[in-house]
């Protein structure tokens, strides 16, 4: 799993295909991401002891992480590719500009 919660990301297909969103959740096992507003289903939410009312409200769902890309400041969509720092550490960066994501 490449991205990570808080990336900024653009759908690349489905019916959000071109929306942009900040990963909510990543599901690794299932290789998916919950992307804010992407890819939303209306829940009927049954009424709760707490809220005393149900419901229609919107929900993310997760989608699959090969149909996400994340989006670069300078390029846009854009591939991840990995270098090392001085101290070996591994640092993402966009495979478009070379930049750090
Ligand atoms: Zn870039």
């Amino acid at each position: 799993m490449k991205l990570k919660k808080g990336d900024p990301v653009v759908v690349l297909s489905g019916k959000d295909k071109g929306k942009e969103g900040t990963i909510l959740r990543v599901l690794p096992k299932e290789n998916k991401v919950i992307v804010e507003g992407v890819n939303i289903a209306k829940k009927h939410q049954k009424p709760t002891r707490a809220t005393m009312q149900g419901g229609i409200i919107d929900k993310e769902m997760p989608i699959h992480v090969s149909n996400v890309a994340l989006w670069c400041n300078k390029c846009g969509a854009t591939r991840i590719g990995y270098r090392f720092d001085e101290s070996g550490k591994k640092i993402r960066i966009c495979r478009r500009c070379g930049g750090d994501v």
